[in-house]
């Protein structure tokens, strides 16, 4: 059985800051790259939020270029899913497509999140041309323009009230006659002048050739159909952390994160770190992944130090 002495599991930023960092200590990481490689910004267009592109870059030239960096120090990146690990004792035991085993010392997982979509065919045609998981991220587009939001949590009402301070006018689709949202963000779009709350509003389709020109939306109590001009279509309907797999051994919480120790990417199990959005459900942002990316290898370096000097105390 292949033995590895600092495993990578995913290739977002977080994923890749962690193997540029863990290559350049000579750690010999090996990354496996799961289903989407690049992660959630390779269905991203313009990246303007990233320091260090003053002109924006693409998602995926983005991605790309962090695929580089790692390899240009050595990280072995190799193709695969995990699908089964013991965390029981250590070396842990990572089994990747079913098949192949293998053990490490140190895994850092950075499989991400994946955001939850209404699953309109019109939702992924315009992906990218309009439509977007992320107000942060895509909002400064649609600067003076009308745009509509979909979910009634907490993240909905947060990237409403975003998009309100840039857009003209932003239409927030609920689903039912009631928000999930904490009261106090509920309260706070009902005092934000540019925003309409559309109530029981069901999305049907979302409208246009090459960009989104207008959403239709159907009221569940009347039936009555209506289409709304925008330009842009965000959805905020929550978040899937990727953390099925690890969720027998790791702490998570009530949505499914692994939990974390504070300021530090170390999880319960000895020699196990999470960074990136797997573990960070209030920020998700590139830059605030690759920041974790960097900690969990360094803590991994401390960890494989501390077992090689056979000195492991509590804190590693
Ligand atoms: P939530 O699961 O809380 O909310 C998802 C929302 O999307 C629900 O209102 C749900 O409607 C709606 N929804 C789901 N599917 C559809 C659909 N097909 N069509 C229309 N609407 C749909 O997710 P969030 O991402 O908002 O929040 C996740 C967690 O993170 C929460 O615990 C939240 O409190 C927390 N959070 C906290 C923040 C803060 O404290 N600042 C900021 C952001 C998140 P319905 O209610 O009808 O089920």
């Amino acid at each position: 059985m292949e033995h590895i002495p600092c495993l990578i599991i995913g290739a977002g930023p977080a994923g890749y800051t962690a193997a540029i960092y863990a290559a350049r200590a000579n750690l010999k990481p090996v990354m496996y790259v799961g289903n989407q490689p690049g992660g959630q910004l390779t269905i991203t267009n313009d990246v303007e939020n990233y320091p260090g592109f003053p002109d924006g870059v693409m998602g995926p030239e983005m991605m790309d270029l962090f695929h580089k960096q790692a390899k240009r120090f050595g990280t072995d990146i190799r193709y695969g899913i995990v699908t089964h690990v013991d965390f029981s004792g250590h070396p842990h035991q990572i089994t990747i497509d079913n098949e192949k085993m293998l053990t490490a010392d140190a895994v850092i997982i950075a499989t991400g999140a994946t955001a939850k979509w209404l699953g309109l065919p019109s939702e992924t045609r315009l992906n990218g041309s309009g439509v977007s998981a992320c107000a942060v991220c895509d909002g400064f587009f649609y600067r003076g323009q009308d745009v509509a939001i979909v979910g009634a949590g907490d993240t909905a009402c947060e990237e409403a009230l975003y998009l309100a301070k840039l857009c003209r006018q932003v239409h927030l689709l609920v689903r039912r006659n009631e928000m999930r949202a904490s009261k106090i963000m509920q309260a706070r779009i009902k005092n934000t002048p540019n925003i309409v709350v559309h109530w029981n509003a069901a999305t049907e389709e979302i409208l246009g050739e090459q960009t989104v020109t207008e959403v239709l939306v159907k009221n569940t109590q009347t039936g009555e159909t209506y289409e709304i001009p925008v330009e842009g279509f965000f959805v905020a309907i929550g978040h899937h952390p990727n953390a099925d797999v690890f969720s027998k051994y790791l702490d998570t919480d009530a949505q499914g994160y692994i939990i974390t120790q504070p300021d530090s990417t170390k999880t319960n199990i000895h020699g196990v770190f999470a960074c990136g959005d797997v573990q960070d459900r209030h920020f998700r942002q590139a830059v605030t992944a690759a920041g974790s990316g960097c900690m969990a290898a360094l803590e991994a370096e401390r960890f494989l130090i501390a077992i090689e000097t056979h000195v492991l105390t509590a804190a590693d």
